[in-house]
């Protein structure tokens, strides 16, 4: 193979056709959640209100692989494998020996990875017998994809979008309209939560912690449904290794070994899917990439948060997790990467990050679009306001190198794209888009409500 390739295509023949569990391969599993009433571990029948019994055995598998069923990898093969693209004309304005790669995941039917995890839910749940799913959805993107996936299966689909992003994304609702969702803004007047806070502010902004309480009230009142979660939790996690189970056979392909990995997260999904195959490979000696996750300076759980049992959502209804958090009460900036507002990491990120296995930065906004706008330039797709931050960090590193001269292979996820949210580009290139950091008053006051449960955990 040359060395002179742009898109490393996999053949449709190489799709991976098993998942990756990276639990098994780590020095000690990730504490378990727990239940929040009783503070005991949570066990499957505690979750089996919200999940079909697949994905929770999946929540808590000891396998290494699980087998992707043939119902699914018939839906994702409209689209995967998805390409591995190497920036070379970024390189080239960046003036880096470094080669910097992609995934790019904006070529599913939503336009991001979450399709991923989308399908293989919904394929689950109408395995079970469940007609409908609920579900939260921040920026759109994750109310679209499970939208797309309930309409392959006919099941009916029930997204809260938060007020904020309702109102800022019109495109994004009438998208999972399209395909047949039944959209509300959250607060909503569904549920008795949403009426709540409506009653005290009819302008409330909303925020993913609250939609989740909606969505999962509504789920747990009725039998034939269920809810679906679009990051954070193990099974997702493991949906998502497709993306970085492809991404080690390309590079393979081209005779490239990664030295660097760098991924957005917010709730750490297709951070861990992009990295925990490669993970693998550094825990067995075959590699020695750096791992870096990449979050954004208005919302940075993994550097600014703590590491504590705390609730998934504002309403306090979730079982606990052991995560990095701000605090379930933290309501972030609106910044315009509302896929990475949320208040928490995901547990095996968290988990990860605190066995020092991956690093993590965080960066504003403002250099987030400089690097995206370079980006589209050089390379041509308008990038998700989610993975700028991945650039953004990408692009710090190839100038490290172009200081020191070394040619480091870095690799990171394009993990959508951003023709949704032109919105934002076009706030940042009128010069009105500024820079939200996180005050420590705000940051104390929110982890203020986190339970104090470390001595009885
Ligand atoms: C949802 C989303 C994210 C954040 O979720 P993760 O679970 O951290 O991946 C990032 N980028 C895009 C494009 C998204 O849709």
């Amino acid at each position: 193979m040359t060395d002179d390739y742009y898109r490393v295509a996999l053949p449709d023949s190489e799709l991976p056709t098993q998942w990756y569990n990276i639990i098994p391969d780590l020095p000690a599993p990730p504490p378990p959640p727990l239940h929040p009433g009783t503070l005991a571990p949570a066990g499957p029948d505690d979750l089996a209100p919200l999940f079909p019994m697949a994905l929770i055995m999946q929540e808590v598998t000891g396998d290494s692989y699980v087998d992707v069923p043939g119902g699914v990898l018939d839906v994702l093969r409209l689209w995967r494998p998805s390409p591995l693209f190497r920036a070379r004309r970024l390189e080239q304005a960046l003036d880096t020996p470094a080669k910097i790669f992609y995934k790019y995941e904006g070529v599913s039917p939503a336009g991001s990875h979450k399709p991923n995890t989308a399908v293989p839910q919904a394929f689950y749940n109408h395995q079970e017998g469940v007609t409908r799913l609920t579900t939260e959805t921040g920026a759109g993107q994750w109310g679209s994809a499970l939208a797309f996936a309930c309409a392959q299966y006919d099941m009916a689909c029930e997204v809260w979008q938060v007020a904020a992003s309702y109102r800022q994304k019109p495109y994004r609702k009438t998208m999972m309209e399209v395909w047949g969702a039944e959209v509300h803004s959250s607060p909503s007047e569904v549920t008795e939560y949403g009426r709540g806070l409506l009653a005290a502010n009819p302008d409330h902004n909303g925020s993913l912690g609250i939609a989740i309480s909606e969505a999962v009230a509504v789920a747990a009142s009725d039998p034939g449904t269920r809810y679906a979660l679009g990051s954070v939790l193990n099974h997702v996690l493991l949906h998502q290794t497709i993306i970085g189970e492809e991404a080690l056979k390309q590079l393979a392909m081209v005779g490239e070994t990664p030295d660097l990995l760098v991924g957005c997260t917010g709730g750490g999904s297709n951070f861990g899917g992009l990295s925990f195959p490669f993970l693998r490979e550094k825990l067995a000696g075959r590699m020695n990439p750096v791992i870096r996750c990449v979050e954004p300076a208005a919302c940075p759980s993994l550097t600014k948060g703590e590491y504590r049992y705390d609730f998934g959502d504002t309403g306090q209804m979730t079982p606990l997790l052991k995560m990095h958090t701000l605090g379930h009460s933290f309501i972030p900036d609106p910044i315009h990467a509302g896929g990475l507002r949320y208040h928490g990491m995901s547990p095996l990120v968290s988990h990860v990050y605190d066995l020092g296995l991956v690093e993590a930065t965080a960066i504003s906004q403002s250099e987030c679009f400089a690097a995206a706008l370079q980006f589209a330039r050089t390379e041509g797709i308008v990038p998700a306001p989610e993975p700028t931050h991945a650039i953004a960090a990408a692009v710090r590193e190839a100038l490290a190198c172009k200081e020191s001269g070394e040619g480091k292979v870095i690799l990171t996820a394009l993990c959508g794209h951003g023709h949704l949210d032109l919105a934002a580009y076009e706030h940042y290139l009128s010069g009105k888009m500024v820079d939200l950091d996180l005050s420590d008053e705000a940051l104390a006051a929110a982890l203020a409500d986190v339970p104090d449960l470390e001595r009885t955990a």
